[in-house]
């Protein structure tokens, strides 16, 4: 009787761990992601007239938060609203949840206002290398079939990257220096379409 129920208790646990694991094949599981808005506070990043990167990274990211309606892609964020977050403390939240990804905002500027287009980075020699650059090509397609010019994925130190325990891209949206890019990353319109495609991208990874 005492080897059945330890038969038993050894099967419950069994369909207990084979339930609690992660699926990462089946299309439904939640992903938990980081979005880390780019700057914040005193920090305001690339400015140009009365634009800055602080506020255009803080408003995609709450287009994204507001857009993003399936259950199974949770959200976090590294930053509420213009504050200033130290980037230790944005890594220190990344590394806490341990997202599935964390995608960084930000907003680029070039002395020579030619430069233009969106430019994706990720640590390629870190351990989730891999994965991050295989999220980073999907993301950057995407926004490339909707025809924003893509500069394309690149590999580069940045601290959030290195740091970053879990998988990790780091986009440039766009040039506040260029006139084109200026005009898209300022128009609630255009960054409703932006913030549409990373929410869009999430729910097919998930
Ligand atoms: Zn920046």
């Amino acid at each position: 009787m005492k080897k059945t129920f330890q038969i038993l208790a050894i099967l419950a646990l069994g369909v207990c761990f084979a339930f609690s694991l992660p699926n990462k094949e089946g299309p439904k599981r939640v992903i938990n992601v980081v979005i880390d808005a780019g700057h914040g506070g005193k920090d305001h990043g690339a400015t140009y007239n009365e634009f800055t990167e602080k506020q255009i990274t803080d408003a995609i990211t709450s287009k994204i938060k507001a857009l993003n309606n399936d259950k199974e892609v949770a959200l976090y964020f590294t930053r509420e609203g213009d504050e200033f977050t130290d980037i230790n403390k944005r890594v220190t939240t990344v590394n806490t949840i341990k997202p599935d990804l964390m995608l960084s905002l930000h907003v680029n500027y070039n002395k020579l206002d030619e430069a233009s287009g969106m430019e994706f980075f990720i640590n390629k020699n870190g351990v989730n290398g891999e994965q991050s650059d295989m999220y980073a090509a999907r993301l950057s397609d995407k926004f490339k079939d909707k025809g924003f010019k893509i500069r394309g994925v690149k590999t580069a130190p940045f601290w959030t990257l290195t740091k970053s325990e879990v998988p990790a891209v780091h986009i440039e949206l766009g040039f506040l220096s260029n006139e084109i890019d200026r005009g898209y990353l300022t128009s609630d319109a255009s960054q409703n379409e932006i913030a549409g495609i990373v929410t869009e991208f999430l729910n097919e990874i998930k």
